[in-house]
């Protein structure tokens, strides 16, 4: 038999109609399209870093409880001891491992649009239906809309990205809450722009009984370690522990993010930073005419060129070494979109440079 029709017959139909995630090739471009954190380690935390890893035993399994890297967490994050912590290969995974745990027939999926895309991309290779609701013009939460889909289709899980991604937007704290008790599913709130919001759900959490909240160390400042948590009540945790593999976070990511975490006030810095970046970038930006700029709690801002301009102010941007998101592409609302991370004082300055000289 061919190749082929091995795939075609073996291969379940939804991943093969699948595109796999695409990670642009970056050379040595500035890189602003990831939401990556732009600022390395001190060099004092650095030199730590090398001295404990030289010391740790990659001949052995780490610890499968990652008990200790927990504790730290729990400590640094300000997670109260009525809830547990259980940690990702990046909550990426941890969106997984909660799919895989509610997965069965006739189970669906329902998300707001647009979000983050690895959502819908987990839900339909786990098997479930996937419902996206659009978000209105101006990416809020079409409420009507959302509970009007949630009484018709009773959702196993919900997934709310806060502050959302791509459009960098929160939500109304009350249309969360409303969502929350009109579900008989599972609700996931994503915070994995946490440390650029100026609020969370977690001292929220302790008052229901169908929220998971996630978060991640990526965008503060540690996308390479690969580690997300899911923080919620011990009946959800101890189910959807059963589906993680059992020596997941590897050792020298409990090692470092161990250490790196209990200089925490580091990477606040740098986050406050960002922050300030985020609005001085903001401004500038809406300085263009054609140029509209969304609101934004995270470590990027999302903005509309005028019709047809957003492929070639990308391109441009490009040409000249700075690599950003082109949304574009995905229609709908994100039409004329491009999303930038904001990077350091002087990448934003050679990215502003670029735009500047596109429109002039
Ligand atoms: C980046 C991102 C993630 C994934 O984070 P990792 O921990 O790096 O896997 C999850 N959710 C949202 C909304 C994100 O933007």
């Amino acid at each position: 038999m061919a190749i082929e029709k091995f795939i075609s017959d073996l291969v379940r139909p939804e991943v093969q109609k699948l595109a796999a995630y695409h990670v642009p090739e970056s050379g040595d471009m500035i890189k602003l399209d990831a939401m990556e954190n732009p600022y390395s380690l001190p060099d004092e935390i650095k030199t730590k870093l090398a001295e404990i890893l030289k010391d740790t035993s990659v001949n052995r399994y780490p610890d499968p409880a990652s008990s200790y890297l927990i504790k730290t967490i729990k400590k640094e994050m300000g997670i109260s001891d009525e809830f547990e912590v259980l940690l990702g290969n990046g909550s990426d995974e941890l969106i997984l491992l909660i799919m895989l745990a509610l997965s069965g027939k006739n189970r669906s999926i329902l998300a707001p649009s647009p979000t983050f895309v690895m959502y819908k991309i987990s839900a339909l290779t786990t098997g479930y239906d996937f419902i996206d609701v659009s978000l209105k013009d101006d990416f809020s939460l079409d409420m009507q809309a959302m509970i009007n889909q949630i009484e018709e289709n009773n959702p196993t899980i919900i997934f709310l990205a806060h502050p959302n991604n791509p459009t960098g937007n929160k939500f109304k704290k009350e249309e969360i809450i409303k969502i929350i008790e009109t579900a008989n599913g599972l609700v996931v709130v994503d915070e994995a722009y946490f440390p650029f919001a100026d609020y969370s759900f977690l001292d929220d959490l302790k008052d229901y009984d169908n929220v998971i909240l996630l978060r991640t160390v990526s965008k503060m400042g540690l996308a390479g370690v690969r580690l997300g948590f899911m923080v919620a009540k011990p009946e959800w945790v101890e189910q959807i522990n059963k589906v993680r593999m059992p020596y997941n976070i590897n050792v020298l990511t409990q090692t470092a993010v161990s250490l790196i975490l209990s200089h925490r006030n580091i990477l606040d810095e740098q986050t406050q930073r960002i922050c300030k970046d985020r609005e001085i970038l903001k401004e500038s930006l809406e300085s263009f005419d054609d140029l509209t700029v969304y609101p934004s709690q995270a470590n990027f801002l999302l903005f509309k060129t005028g019709e047809g301009d957003a492929d070639k102010l990308f391109e441009f941007l490009e040409q000249n070494g700075v690599l950003i998101k082109n949304l574009s592409g995905s229609g709908g609302l994100l039409k004329d979109c491009l999303r930038v991370t904001v990077g350091t004082e002087s990448e934003n300055s050679k990215f502003l440079e670029i735009v500047k000289s596109f429109y002039s």
